[in-house]
């Protein structure tokens, strides 16, 4: 099994306000930042990432917040909604939870035949809590307002919105490994059987929807994780024998990557466990201390001084 796709590794949107972000997803939400350090292609802006104690791969959120960023549209070519796992019976919780805090929020649907609450954060992202089918036995990070009875546990899913979703399909069936579960109307629900949780890739097709337009309250892109750099490396050759172009392997110092837009627009990532967020901070400090990577070092001050203030 190590040698497969292992579902979601992160999934990276684009905010506004810093603080605006950190409080939303930290305090109504109750993520563990894990990670706070700096854009590495732009260092006077951050990147932060949520997830649980660990970091786990599979409960990883991250963001670039720009203070001034101009707000986005969601549409065809682009990951349009993220799926997080929650326990059966907490979405009374979180729907009293989001009225309190003013968070946007839909009335509780289902699809697929599991029951989601829809919401947005205050940049406009789209997200979902979903009680998932099947039994998720992972350990959330708990805060004092959200407790482990209620807390998320990791990403259920991500949908993407496509044009025609046949093309992107091809990519997740030859080269991801992952299978058609199910069709409702014009939504199409993939999985891999190669991990229990974050398997899944929802997509909706939309022959005539408008393309989204990247900016504050969008994704960027998804990741999926691989086990080590050797598999990275392979998944590197079958995508380009597929006749994509993607990058050369980038360190991310919590992560290896590779970058690819799959044939529908939306930009993937394939990125590894190794060495993961204890790399350069204990897990007990995960997300306490500004970290850059090492070529930035010789200008922390100025670039302290560029990046926002943070209240915790
Ligand atoms: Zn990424």
């Amino acid at each position: 099994m190590s040698d497969k796709i292992l579902g979601i590794h992160h999934i990276t949107a684009i905010a506004g306000q810093a603080q605006c972000n950190y409080d939303f997803y930290t305090k109504v939400l109750g993520l563990r930042l894990v990670k706070k350090t700096v854009n590495f292609d732009d260092p006077g802006t951050y990147h932060f990432y949520y997830g649980n104690e660990n970091g786990s791969p599979g409960t990883i959120l991250t963001f670039f917040p720009w203070t001034f960023v101009k707000r986005g549209t969601a549409g065809t070519g682009m990951a349009t909604g993220i799926g997080y796992s929650v326990p059966a019976g907490s979405l009374d919780f979180w729907t009293n939870r989001f009225k309190e805090n003013n968070i946007k929020h839909e009335q509780i649907l289902e699809r697929f035949g599991e029951i989601l609450l829809p919401f947005q954060d205050p940049d406009g992202l789209q997200l979902n809590l979903i009680i998932s089918g099947k039994e998720d036995t992972r350990q959330p990070w708990e805060t004092d307002e959200v407790k482990k009875d209620t807390a998320t546990k990791g990403f259920h899913s991500i949908t993407l919105t496509l044009r025609d979703m046949k093309p992107t399909a091809k990519v997740l069936t030859d080269i991801f490994g992952y299978k058609l579960l199910a069709q409702e109307g014009n939504s199409y629900r993939f999985i891999t059987d190669a991990v229990d949780n974050a398997a899944i890739v929802d997509i909706i097709e939309d022959a005539n929807g408008k393309p989204g337009v990247g900016a504050g309250g969008t994704n960027h892109h998804v990741a999926f994780r691989v086990k080590n750099e050797e598999v990275l490396m392979a998944f590197r050759e079958k995508v380009a024998a597929f006749g994509l172009n993607i990058t050369p392997k980038i360190d991310r110092n919590y992560f290896f990557s590779l970058y690819f837009r799959e044939p529908g627009g939306v930009l993937f990532e394939i990125a590894t466990d190794n060495p993961g967020f204890d790399a350069d901070e204990a897990v007990n400090e995960l997300g306490t201390h500004l970290k850059l990577p090492a070529q930035y070092e010789t200008r922390r001050s100025e670039i302290e001084k560029m990046l926002p203030e943070l209240a915790k």
